[in-house]
């Protein structure tokens, strides 16, 4: 039995049978790092792998909370940290139905690596409830992040833990957390990132993993000598933070976006979408996308149940470059082959590992340049460290200000992902640069900080 395989199992045996996700992660970065294991035996001697697949700490806890019927509700929550070998333990909260501590110990490890490629002292963490809060006044809303951050509270702290968003958690959310930990700690500080502006959010917040993962693509396809983003067709998928902001900053660079997605279907537009139309559809109405279709005719929706299973309706859409900024393992090898035929240029994961483990390997195998979460989707977390420090020092930052450091950071990312690439053999496999650099500077940290 080689490394990699005793290493799955090990960690299968250790861990319970929800954990699906997390063991696709895990294998990918030991894929992606067997040369620089084999090259580094202080990395074995110092069993940095088995360290780092292990969480320092997971909390699991009860939420108990009031529907507006009357009703006591029982949720659970969590909150995995992870690694915080470069700094506080940083990662989002995510509110959705699927959330089980297998996802999260997917997403807490995944963002150590991200964490780590953006050269910011942040750490790798993960948080999130089962709560579902789709069809929820904003009573229930709030009642919910309030039982939610009675537990939270004692778990985090500006130097220990600073959660953010993700799915189901926009600022709406994180007000209403904040509130509750002001309220009982009496204390007014940085403990959560994606804060709204007039009480310490950072400018950019909102739009920084959307235009951070544009910023990336632009720079990867100039690394690859091809012309930028414009009247380039695009496709996205999702409607929500990411997307709409993705679909925003490629309007800006003269791209044109030609769909959405949601969990329940996909709007295709020839002439490019709507963003107005979308934005109040997403963020004001709270609907489903089916609307766009009875407002704008031109366009095209196919419902999920109407499109052959095990594909995905926006993956047949030709483009040149793909956004897939919905949720996990929503781009399957019938999508990569579809994508393949129509020609496509270029994949940028907006989401968190929405591609799987085949479709990327039939994608980068026909050429196709493949940008990785960790590495394209840094733009969120590091505008919220940005957030921090501007927390830290009661500073407020202009948007020029935050935006060209966004912009700076995420091509950072890029030129080093594609060196590290370079120098170990493997030019233009983003996959394998960004799970190397981002490995490399938290495993030397963890040889230098001790056991
Ligand atoms: P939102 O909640 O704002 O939007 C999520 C979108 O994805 C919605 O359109 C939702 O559809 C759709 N979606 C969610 N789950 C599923 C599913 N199981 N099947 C199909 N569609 C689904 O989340 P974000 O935009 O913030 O996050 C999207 C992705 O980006 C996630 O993977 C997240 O981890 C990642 N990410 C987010 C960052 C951020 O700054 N927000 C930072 C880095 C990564 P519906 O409305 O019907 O539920």
């Amino acid at each position: 039995m080689n490394f990699l395989e005793e290493t799955i199992n090990r960690i299968k045996k250790s861990n319970c049978s929800t954990d699906g996700t997390f063991f696709q992660a895990v294998e990918e970065v030991l894929e992606s790092i067997q040369p620089v294991l084999d090259a580094n035996p202080i990395y074995a001697r110092h069993s940095i792998v088995k360290r780092l697949t292990t969480p320092d700490r997971e909390f699991k806890f009860k939420v108990v909370w009031m529907d507006d019927n009357q009703n006591i509700q029982v949720n659970t929550g969590y909150r995995v940290q992870f690694n915080n070998a470069l700094g506080p333990y940083k990662g989002g909260l995510r509110f959705h139905p699927s959330v089980n501590n297998g996802i999260l110990k997917f997403l807490g490890f995944e963002q150590i690596f991200k964490n780590s490629l953006t050269g910011l002292p942040i750490g790798g963490g993960k948080g999130g409830s089962d709560f579902d809060p789709k069809g929820k006044s904003d009573f229930e809303i709030m009642k919910f992040c309030s039982a939610f951050m009675t537990e939270l509270h004692k778990y985090i702290g500006p130097r220990i833990d600073v959660p953010a968003g993700d799915i189901g958690v926009g600022a709406r959310e994180i007000g209403y957390l904040f509130g509750e930990y002001k309220k009982i700690t009496s204390s007014y500080e940085g403990i959560l990132t994606g804060k709204p502006f007039m009480f310490g959010g950072s400018l950019m917040r909102p739009e920084a993993t959307g235009y951070g993962c544009v910023y990336f693509t632009d720079e990867m396809l100039k690394f690859a000598g091809l012309a930028d983003f414009k009247d380039r067709v695009c496709t996205v998928s999702g409607a929500g933070n990411v997307a709409l902001h993705t679909i925003e900053k490629l309007y800006a660079l003269g791209a044109k976006p030609v769909s959405c997605t949601d969990s329940k279907g996909t709007i295709y537009d020839p002439r490019g979408v709507d963003l107005e139309l979308l934005k109040d559809l997403k963020l004001n109405k709270r609907v489903s996308l089916e609307e766009y279709c009875t407002i704008n005719s031109d366009a095209i929706y196919t419902k999920v149940e109407d499109y052959p299973e095990g594909g995905h309706a926006v993956w047949n859409i030709p483009c040149d470059c793909a956004f897939p900024s919905a949720t996990q393992n929503e781009l399957t090898l019938i999508d990569a082959q579809n994508l393949v035929k129509n020609a496509c240029v270029s994949v940028s994961e907006g989401a968190n590992m929405p591609s799987t483990p085949e479709a990327i390997h039939l994608m980068q195998k026909n050429g196709i340049l493949f940008a990785p979460a960790k590495a394209a989707n840094a733009g969120g977390v590091a505008v919220s460290e940005f957030e921090m420090s501007q927390n830290a020092s009661m500073s407020k930052w202009t948007y020029e200000k935050v935006d060209k450091m966004l912009e700076e950071t995420m091509r950072a990312i890029c030129k080093r992902v594609h060196l590290t690439a370079e120098e170990y053999g493997m030019d233009g496999n983003y996959v394998h640069g960004a799970n190397i650099a981002g490995f490399k500077k938290v495993a030397d940290a963890m040889i230098a900080e001790g056991i």
